[in-house]
């Protein structure tokens, strides 16, 4: 599956769950192939205490990513941002 796929499908399912909390979300990609999730509220400020990390099962366990929070910033590869109104119908 090509990587913005994945993240286009991420997004709906974080939008389904959290859409009266983001207006947008940026997506991280790791340099280990996890993606993180930060929230972004509708004036634009990015929620740093709710992080999702994203790793496909058959990947298994992530080393890299287990203590999360240490310099992950580091790590990114690529970075998206999608908005909700993306996914919004009629
Ligand atoms: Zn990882």
């Amino acid at each position: 599956m090509q990587r913005s796929d994945k993240i286009l499908r991420l997004a709906r399912q974080v939008f389904t769950s959290f859409a009266q909390h983001a207006t947008g979300l940026k997506f991280y990609t790791m340099d280990c192939g996890c993606i993180y999730c930060l929230r972004v509220s509708r004036d634009g400020v990015m929620d740093y205490h709710h992080v999702g990390v994203y790793r496909d099962a058959e990947d298994g366990h992530c080393e890299a990513c287990m203590d999360l929070g240490q310099n992950w910033g580091d790590r990114v590869v690529d970075e998206t941002v999608v908005y909700n109104t993306k996914f919004k119908i009629g």
